[in-house]
């Protein structure tokens, strides 16, 4: 695995860990890192104004005290879920020396509070008998086919992320698929889904919301590596909400023949408003029937 030796990693207090969360998958959030190692140039969370006024592949911030801040906030609010990971990867590399996240699975478990953890990271696996102590607990986990590798620097290689997914299935700990960003014209959902281990029980694709996640730097790369055609097929798509909900509307089609081949495998399709925000009203439950 890659390190950048020009990673400022600074160190940070924090007021607060648990923050309300729009997102549909918990009521609260909790990043214990400040900006991502992964680098990956879709990524929504620089949007976010904590991580906008930083270089977030460059700089990442370690909450300190986030554990200690953490016990004091769940004396007075109860959550029903916590999501792990809305604007960071809790399994980058740093962790390896600061073990922020662990800290904060433990501290969770033992107030007995369920988690999702959204992540991209093989080094999940060595949490994994943390994760299981709550059967409540979920981990999505994120897989792209290979073109998306294009817009992501410093993440584990595909083979590592699978052997984590095999260890997850083995330990029986709730698990989802998210195929996000889905780039129209680039993904390839097919490929994809022929090398998921098995055991595999949910997948959802999330449709790439082009307001969020860079995407005039996408399409400069995309036209440079898989050609103008390609390019120009991609912008299309997000010309006109008509153009949009075509796809989208094409998308959901194919999941439904799709899914046919795979009848152990539930599908769920999650499609951003063309004008709204990412996190906002996703239905994450949107399964393909
Ligand atoms: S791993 Fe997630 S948080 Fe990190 S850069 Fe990639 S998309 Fe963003």
């Amino acid at each position: 695995m890659l390190r950048d030796t020009l990673m400022n990693i600074k160190l940070i207090t924090t007021q607060k860990a648990l923050s309300p969360t729009q997102i549909t998958l918990a009521d609260y959030c909790l990043n214990p890192y400040r900006g991502c190692e992964f680098g990956c140039l879709y990524c929504y969370s620089m949007e976010n104004k904590n991580i906008k006024n930083i270089n977030p592949f460059r700089e990442i911030g370690v909450k300190i005290n986030i554990d200690e801040i953490l016990r004091r906030q769940l004396k007075f609010i109860n959550p029903k879920r916590v999501l792990l990971g809305s604007t960071t990867e809790c399994f980058q590399y740093v962790e390896t020396k600061y073990h922020l996240t662990e800290k904060i699975l433990k501290t969770l478990n033992e107030f007995k509070v369920p988690y999702t953890i959204l992540t991209k990271s093989n080094l999940i696996k060595n949490y994994l008998s943390l994760i299981a102590e709550n059967a409540k607990n979920k981990i999505y986990f994120t897989l792209n086919s290979a073109p998306i590798s294009l817009l992501e620097r410093k993440t584990p290689a595909q083979e590592q992320r699978l052997e984590a997914i095999a260890q997850i299935i083995k330990r029986n700990i709730g698990l989802r698929i998210h195929v996000g960003p889905f780039i129209p014209h680039i993904s390839i959902l097919k490929d994809l889904l022929e090398i998921l281990p098995s055991g595999v029980k949910e997948v959802d694709i999330e449709l790439y919301h082009h307001r969020m996640g860079n995407y005039e730097e996408i399409l400069k790369i995309i036209a440079k590596t898989l050609g103008k055609e390609t390019e120009r097929k991609i912008s299309s798509v997000y010309a006109t909400e008509a153009a949009y909900l075509e796809f989208s509307q094409q998308l959901k089609n194919d999941l439904v023949v799709l899914k046919n081949s795979y009848p152990d495998i539930s599908f769920f399709c999650l499609v951003p408003g063309f004008n709204m925000f990412y996190n906002k009203k996703i239905d994450y439950n949107n399964k393909v029937k």
